[in-house]
């Protein structure tokens, strides 16, 4: 019902399955019939993604957004004609960059699996109102995109301080915590999408969960050696 609810996932999506140019149509800017005032969300998150595309090697003109009444069917119209033109112009999606399907499959998937990070590092932002067309394309600047790509964050459990309380593995929205009781936890670093709860929801006195930015994470612990001693237990 609302452009605000068009999830960058859903634009990721459109593209990873062949889509050639993704139009998201908003009513007018501050005439939102709510208080969330979700159009401005859209545009947001428009302005981020077709930076994102760019970073990746896509066109960005490939991703569009209006706004319109829905009284308004004739600049609907328009809009759509022309869109419509522009990608046709622009041509297959990925052939006209000249990037190999596969490496343009692995690009997009590799961003997807990022949004839950690149949300919560950019949740003010996305969240603004941005009420100049003037300030549209300096919104999300280049050198903003790359360091947000060159820092991003991972997340380790230190196997020495792990005490297996299952917290996190609990909390963990991805089920990417492998654990179980007096288990030393580990992160499956494949399944993990950088949300930061874990680190959030280890208790202080262990203080486990480690940030890792720039590094590679270290390799987790064999699993023939992920059994806990405790120290109580311990003559
Ligand atoms: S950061 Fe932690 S809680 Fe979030 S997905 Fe990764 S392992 Fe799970
Ligand atoms: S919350 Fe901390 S101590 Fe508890 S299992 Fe997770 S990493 Fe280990």
């Amino acid at each position: 019902m609302c452009s605000g609810r068009v999830d960058m996932k859903f634009v990721l999506r459109a593209f990873l399955n062949g889509t050639d140019g993704v139009f998201i149509g908003g009513c007018r800017l501050n005439e939102c019939n709510y208080i969330t005032h979700g159009n401005f969300h859209a545009l947001n998150m428009v302005l981020l993604c077709r930076k994102i595309m760019e970073h990746i090697g896509l066109n960005p003109e490939r991703l569009r957004i209006d706004f319109m009444s829905s009284g308004e069917g004739n600049i609907f119209a328009e809009t759509m004609n022309d869109f419509g033109k522009k990608v046709e112009a622009l041509g297959p999606i990925g052939i006209t960059e000249e990037i190999d399907k596969d490496e343009l499959k692995s690009r997009i998937e590799e961003v997807t699996k990022l949004l839950p990070y690149i949300k919560i590092v950019k949740k003010e932002k996305l969240e603004s109102r941005v009420e100049n067309k003037e300030e549209y394309d300096g919104y999300f600047t280049r050198d903003e995109i790359e360091k947000l790509f060159s820092e991003v964050v991972s997340y380790y459990i230190d196997p020495d301080k792990c005490q297996a309380c299952m917290i996190c593995a609990r909390r963990c929205p991805a089920e990417a915590i492998v654990g179980g009781k007096n288990r030393i936890h580990v992160i499956d670093q494949d399944k993990c999408i950088k949300c930061g709860t874990c680190f959030e929801a280890c208790p202080p006195r262990f203080g486990a969960v480690t940030e890792i930015t720039g590094e590679p994470v270290p390799p987790p612990i064999p699993e023939d050696q992920r059994m806990l001693a405790r120290k109580s237990k311990k003559k």
